[in-house]
This record gives structure tokens, sequence and C-alpha cells, in this order.
């Protein structure tokens, strides 16, 4: 943590850069919109938390204490944004041919939340301790339904009850104003074909269901997924906070509803002071990679082809998080060579000094000049491609002490999250790979097959080893294991 706090961000709100100000100056509080748990988390959602990191990390950086809290979506949340489609929930219940229950959608949550929770490890990520389930806080999100049809925001149609947008005169300003579709594309404008709405764009709080759901004053069904977000966000955050996170395809519906509902219910405006979006990740063909498509890329998919998880984040890093992404293999490729190499910049800096040597840790000083200048990049919007650059230069640099130049290095890995902490940084060990566990199994009972000159299964095994991504080498010393 290094003082002065000029951290500017650009708001989705007034579409600017601006200079970031908390409202209660001790404490940032941050909602980061998080998954629906009915598949593995693909690779452009995992955007979303490494960007959300950063951010959390930098505001650290500068000495913010950061209250951060993100849901869990594991109800509600329909297959079109708005209120139209299937349940994502139930189509995951489906395709694992399980029976339509509460329990076992909440089974499903639970096991996905649980890779999704691997994953942000995987990736060096906080997981943030105020992390909720949205089906934990239905009463929450019923007495902010009741707030709204106390003041008369609300209507009901045969298929739930709706928030009236035509109440609301400044609907829509996240995205540039009611009735300016422009911003929208076709699928963000087509609310859903319920005819019965007053206005196109007016949305479910609750959405009623016979067959499964909670019980309400309404009737049995389930909550709007807009005001899950709400709700949570009110109740742990208070009616006003300071940021709030997501992709930008939240922009034109499910943010632009959170700020309608929380703000008619509360009647204080705004919601929230920084909304800040990133970009998407598409696919190397610049299609859209969604869960509920057959194209999506999984944190595993990268690892069981021989990456490290960190090579993904340092990838991102590269790009700025406004910047939209395409994803090449290639590219990641050439991010995993350039990641070696800084690793390997890194432990060529050796035992810093006799001190070291000797047990003792010599940790040297944050060059302060490097530092003033990775702060200046990482507090413009996140510019995590310039940040970089300043790690090259210090790493580079033959002019600092090689202790000085490790504790830069470890002083802005704080913020990036590289791994350079564990010697060398992850990539260069098999020991910190997801896969560790099977991986050491395998060398165990190729030890054992070599002991028992059984070598065809010692064979086996050794291919094993590869389709992991790592060779074999046998050694006097024992087997070597080493990245392809
Ligand atoms: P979901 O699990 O669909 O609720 O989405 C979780 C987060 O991932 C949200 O913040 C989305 O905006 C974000 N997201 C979804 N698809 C992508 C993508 N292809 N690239 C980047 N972010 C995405
Ligand atoms: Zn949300």
């Amino acid at each position: 943590m290094i003082s002065g706090k000029k951290i500017i961000l650009y708001n989705t709100l007034s579409r600017t850069k601006e200079n970031f100000a908390p409202i209660n100056k001790k404490e940032v509080r941050m909602y980061t919109c998080g998954p629906t748990v009915y598949n593995y988390a693909h690779i452009g959602n995992l955007r979303s938390y490494v960007f959300s990191d950063i951010l959390q990390k930098t505001l650290e950086y500068s000495g913010y204490r950061v209250k951060r809290v993100m849901n869990i979506t594991d109800i509600g949340h329909l297959s079109s944004d708005a209120d139209s489609g299937e349940d994502k929930m139930t189509k995951g219940l489906l395709r694992e041919g399980k029976t339509l229950t509460l329990k076992n959608m909440r089974e499903l949550a639970e096991f996905y939340t649980e890779k999704f929770k691997e994953d942000l490890k995987a990736l060096n990520i906080k997981i943030p301790t105020d992390l909720y389930f949205a089906s934990d806080y239905v009463k929450e999100d019923i007495e902010l339904i009741q707030k709204l049809e106390k003041k008369s925001y609300t209507y009901q149609i045969s298929d739930g009850i709706y928030f009236d947008i035509s109440k609301m005169p400044d609907y829509g300003i996240l995205w540039g104003g009611k009735g300016n579709k422009e911003t929208k594309n076709e699928s963000q404008t087509r609310i859903g074909e319920n005819s019965e709405k007053r206005n196109s764009e007016d949305f479910a709080l609750w959405k009623f269901d016979k067959k499964i759901g909670f019980e309400s004053p309404w009737g049995t069904g389930f909550p709007g997924w807009h005001i899950e977000c709400s709700a949570m966000g009110i109740k742990f955050l208070g009616e006003q906070f300071d940021i709030h996170t997501g992709g930008i395809d939240h922009i034109p519906v499910h943010h632009t509803n959170e700020i309608a509902q929380s703000e008619c219910a509360t009647g204080k405006k705004p919601f929230v002071k920084y909304w800040i979006h990133h970009e998407f990740l598409d696919t190397s063909k610049g299609e859209k990679m969604a869960k509920s498509g057959e194209n999506f890329i999984t944190l595993r998919t990268l690892t069981e082809k021989g990456m490290h998880p960190i090579t993904y984040r340092f990838w991102l890093l590269m790009g700025h998080y406004r910047t939209k992404l395409n994803f090449v293999w290639e590219a990641l490729e050439g991010a995993e060579t350039a990641l070696k190499r800084l690793y390997n910049l890194y432990s060529e800096l050796g035992p810093s000094s006799a001190k070291a040597s000797a047990g003792k840790e010599d940790v040297g000083k944050v060059n302060k000049e490097y530092q003033n200048k990775f702060k200046e990049f990482i507090d413009d919007d996140l510019d995590t491609p310039r940040a970089l650059t300043v790690l090259w230069d210090v790493l580079k640099d033959e002019n600092i002490s090689n202790a000085d130049k490790k504790a830069t290095v470890l002083d802005f890995d704080k913020v990036l999250g590289l791994g350079f902490s564990t010697q060398g940084g992850p990539a260069s060990g098999w020991e910190n790979d997801p896969n560790a566990e099977k991986i050491s199994t395998l060398v165990e009972e190729r030890e054992q097959a070599r002991q028992n000159k059984d070598f065809q299964k010692s064979d086996e095994l050794r291919k094993e080893i590869n389709s992991l991504g790592y060779e074999v080498k046998d050694t006097t010393e024992g087997q070597k294991i080493s990245k392809i």
C-alpha cells in the first residue's frame, strides 16, 4: 500500500473518466454481479472477475479498505436477460437429468459455485468473503417489491408482477435514456413478447411458477433476476454505494433495471456512484462466447492443453479491460512465452545477498521512481498494459540492485497477481498446476512401475503425464518433471 489516492475510473453513468472519491472516505463499497451457476464459468465470464480483482487490488494498493459483495445467481435468470425464455437453472437441471425441485436446484448451484471458486483461486483472484446465494435472500426481494408496490410502481399480469418504467422519468440513463434503443441490440430491446405489459421495457419483479418456486404475497414463483442484485446490494452495502461492476451486456437491461427499482424503492439517487463495465471476450471467429452456446472454453480447457491459468490472467492484463478481445490460441501461447521470460528474469535475481543465503531474506527496497510510474498507469482507469511495461523495465534495469528489483516486482504483484512471490512464478513448477494432485499420483505410480521394471506401464504413465502438459526425464536423482 502506498499513499496518494488519485484514481481515475471510467464511469458508464457519465460516459467519462472521473476522479474516484468514495461516499465514505474510510471504506469503498463495491458490488460485483456474480455468475449464474447452471454450468461451468467460461473464460469470458472469468474476464469479469479478473477485471474486478484488479480494480479491488488497485483500490487497496492506494490504501482504501474495500468491502466487496458478490452474488451467486442460483434462481430467476431467464435465458434472455429480459424476462423471456427458459430459466437457466431449470435448463441446467434438465441437462443433468435431475428432477425439478428447489433442493436439486440448490445442489446444482453449490456444485458449480465450488467449480467457480476453484477457477477464481487458480487465477489468483481474491474470493470475496461476502459471497451470497440469491436464493437465501428471497425475503429481501419480496420486501423490496412491496416497497415498490406501495409507491405504485408495480402492476400484475398473468405471468408476474412487473415494474412500470413510465413511472420513472429518467429510466434508462445508464444506456442513454428512455426510448433510446440505439445502444441496445435486438435481443435486448425485445423484452419479451408479453402483450399484457404496459410498456415493452417493463420488467418482471416476480415471476409466477405453479410447479416450483418460493411463496410470496402474489403467489408461488421466483424473484426477477434484477431484483436479486438490488436487494443484496442494499442489504450488504446500503441504499447507496460506490462501485458496481459487470460486463457491458448488463448496461441496457440488468443494471438499468437495478437502478430503476433501487432508486424508486429507496427514493435515493444515485443508487451507485460509479458503474464500471468491462468489454467482452469473443471467440476467434468473433462470436459471442456464451454459457448457453456450444462455443465456450473453460479454464480447464486451457489447463488440459498445458497452459497455466495465470497465463490467461496475464494475457487479459496485456489488454485494457475496456477493449474487446478475441480468444486466439496463438496469442495465448505468445503470452505464455512472455510470462516465462518474466519469471526467468525474476528467478535470475537469485538470493538477494549474503544475508539471504544465510537464511535471512534481504527484502530490498521498493524503487520509488518505478513505483510512481506503475501507480500512475494503474490508477489511470486500470491501464494494465502500460503497468506491465513498467514491470519489464524494472526487471531489465541494470542500475538497481537485485534485492530492490525483487521488492519492486513483489510490490507490483500485489495488484497484478502474477504469482512472483512463489519464487519464479507458478508456471515454472507443476506443484501449482490445478492438476498437481493427479500429476503427483502419476509420478508416484511411475516410480513404482520403474522399480518393478514394468516398462510398459511406466511408458503409459509418461504419456498420461505428457497429456497434462508435462514431460518426464529420468535422471540419477529420480524423475524430473518440467513443462512441455
Ligand atoms: P453470467 O454467469 O452469465 O451471469 O455472467 C457472469 C459475468 O460474465 C457477467 O458480468 C457477464 O457480463 C460476464 N460475461 C458473460 N459473457 C462474457 C463474455 N463473453 N466476455 C466477457 N464477459 C462475459
Ligand atoms: Zn447483477
